[in-house]
């Protein structure tokens, strides 16, 4: 689990995905909510779990404590969009690309006002030569995925507009423009495609922003030939989680692992992931300048620094309060009650 900013609040291995064995995971992160005074979060992107098909779902059970309190569940998009692949013919087909950025585009709409400043920046760049195309020729030829994504706030559209875009999307690739050259069809069967279509209609609800609110922040600002563009960060969707899941196995540095030296692995990893994170939302973005996370080290160049030069070296650096704690004890306060842990704790002991 990871707050707005992915830092990884708490991570779990478990052998199932029940109720049972979530369970203390959920309750040892409302605490320590509740133990540091901070209030409960007021949205949750969740990858399954989401509607209320049945009565409650099991991540409301499971944190039932801050839905009380008013905290929403929602589904996050990625995964959705990512359901309709079992209907695809998902291996190289020309096709494929397109069908999932159109579904992206059945849910989202971008915001006018920023599209419009971007092109601006765009044109004020070749003023001479760019004179002769139209807004969306800019756009179409030269706004990269990346501009889009930093620069361009997007909105989802509501429950009736994506479903009746989604239809569109599916009637007009199921004819001959979903196929390729060689008259192979995107889709592996109409009926699958209807099918899956059918099954995800039920959680168009749960991928909707909730109205009002604002889902992004400006991280910084960047001058793009003369025009001041801000740099968006959203809040929305669970994607940094997919970036800690490729961090996760670069953290254990080899196959034979005892289990307390990989669980000590796993905490040092997910401290120097937590601090990059940190540093990268200070706004600015400036990160760090240095790959050392070794905090009294930092803490005391950051010192001198001030005291020589008259500023700190490493901006983004703040000194973690680790008053009262020992290594020990939070070492200990992650030791995994698993079986294999215990029987090895038996045995060290037992050699002591
Ligand atoms: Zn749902």
């Amino acid at each position: 689990m990871a707050n707005e900013m992915g830092q990884i609040l708490t991570s779990v291995l478990t052998c199932e995905e029940s109720l049972h064995k979530l369970r203390p995971m959920a309750e040892g992160l409302m605490e320590r909510y509740r133990k540091a005074g901070e209030t409960p979060p007021e949205l949750m992107y969740v990858d399954r779990c989401c509607c209320r098909v049945h009565g409650v779902s099991s991540v409301e059970q499971l944190f039932s404590d801050w839905t009380d309190a008013g905290m929403l569940v929602r589904l996050d998009i990625f995964h959705w969009i990512h359901r309709f692949d079992a209907a695809l013919r998902t291996d190289h087909h020309p096709k494929y690309a397109l069908f999932k950025s159109s579904l992206s585009a059945t849910v989202f709409a971008y915001n006018k006002d920023d599209m419009a400043q971007l092109v601006q920046a765009i044109r004020a760049g070749h003023p001479t030569s760019y004179a002769s195309l139209s807004y969306s020729q800019i756009i179409e030829i030269h706004v990269s995925k990346s501009d889009m994504s930093h620069h361009v706030r997007r909105i989802t559209v509501g429950v009736q507009e994506t479903c009746a875009r989604v239809n569109s999307a599916i009637d007009i690739l199921k004819g001959s423009a979903g196929m390729d050259e060689n008259q192979v069809h995107l889709f592996k069967e109409a009926a699958t495609i209807d099918h899956i279509w059918g099954n995800q209609q039920k959680h168009l609800e749960c991928i909707q922003d909730q109205p009002g609110r604002n889902m992004y922040t400006i991280t910084k600002y960047v001058t793009r030939t003369s025009v001041r563009l801000p740099r968006y960060s959203t809040e929305r969707g669970s994607n940094s989680l997919e970036g800690f899941h490729s961090f996760l196995p670069k953290m254990i540095p080899g196959p034979h692992s005892a289990a307390v030296s990989f669980q000590v692995y796993i905490l040092a990893g997910i401290a120097r992931l937590n601090s990059d994170r940190e540093s990268a939302s200070v706004k600015g973005q400036k990160g760090r300048k240095y790959k050392v996370y070794v905090s009294p080290l930092v803490y005391r160049l950051n010192q001198r620094c001030q005291e020589l030069f008259g500023e700190v070296e490493e901006t983004n650096f703040r000194r973690a309060d680790w008053s009262g704690v020992s290594v020990l004890s939070i070492i200990r306060a992650f030791q995994c009650s698993c079986t294999l842990c215990s029987d090895q704790r038996d045995t060290s002991s037992r050699r002591r």
